[in-house]
């Protein structure tokens, strides 16, 4: 089912478009395509042949589209695009016509970096929100950049990686920014999801979260997670796409809602 956010596209935009993303969809696959995305993701090895092929070709449309910015001395390299294309798309695998247009620019640090935070201004991974001077993995910003850093991105790519994945992490925020501008941890649901019982539901899970770790129980999900409801969705993402049997096992719940919106059923695809 087409999610209704889709309509809410600028015509003329979708037009033009269309045109270039024909274009490069309709390609054929390159054996070096092939080997970008065995190499940028783990989980490619399980997909069907159907779906690698999408997720190529979605890429392609993903790079070209985006604007790439290197910072403190990154040249943009097709490896790097390649990693942070692959990750996005397979959180897209079901709704393919979807390319993240209010993303615009991605940029992209060596390493972790320090960044002056403005409070209430931004979604942070791994940084309290309160003004001052931070290291980040990475920002998320309402129809602004997503910021990454290289050394995160890469050490996602080939295993599982406890569960962490920072273009997983920006890019759920991303998806739970389309309606609206605040992350508050609802993405638009396909329609045939019942909004405000989903919310419910996801609510009450980040709040038994909280409970076991207040009773000092140690769970699956990071800290993190249990910040704010839109970082319980972005860190419970992450771990629908790197350990999502461990998800389906100790979060069943959180797994469920989560295939709702994701469709794609990680826990019986990939083997982390
Ligand atoms: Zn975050």
């Amino acid at each position: 089912m087409r999610p209704n956010w889709l309509t809410r596209r600028n015509h003329d935009m979708l037009e033009w478009l269309f045109g270039q993303r024909k274009l490069l969809l309709k390609k054929g696959i390159l054996a070096e395509e092939t080997q970008r995305l065995d190499d940028s993701l783990w989980q490619a090895a399980f997909l069907s042949p159907d779906h690698r092929e999408q997720l190529i070709r979605w890429s392609r449309v993903f790079i070209a589209e985006k604007t790439w910015e290197g910072c403190d001395g990154v040249k943009i390299t097709q490896e790097m695009q390649w990693h942070v294309a692959t990750a996005t798309g397979m959180m897209v695998l079901a709704y393919p016509d979807w390319y993240f247009d209010k993303t615009a620019t991605i940029l992209i640090h060596p390493k972790a970096y320090k960044a002056r935070v403005e409070p209430r201004f931004s979604n942070l991974t791994f940084g309290a929100e309160l003004a001052g001077e931070y290291y980040r993995s990475g920002e998320t910003i309402y129809r602004g950049p997503v910021v990454l850093n290289w050394r995160d991105i890469q050490s996602a790519a080939l295993d599982a990686n406890e569960g962490h994945h920072l273009v997983i992490h920006e890019f759920a925020h991303q998806l739970d920014m389309i309606n609206g501008p605040s992350a508050d941890g609802l993405p638009p649901l396909p329609g045939n999801v019942d909004e405000a019982e989903w919310l419910k539901a996801m609510k009450a899970e980040y709040k038994e979260a909280q409970d076991m770790v207040g009773q000092g129980y140690r769970i699956l999900m990071d800290d993190y997670g249990l910040t704010q409801e839109s970082e319980f969705f972005a860190v419970a993402s992450e771990l629908y796409f790197q350990q999502p049997r461990e998800l389906l096992e100790y979060h069943p719940n959180v797994y469920d809602l989560l295939k709702q919106f994701y469709v794609t059923d990680t826990a019986g695809i990939f083997l982390d």
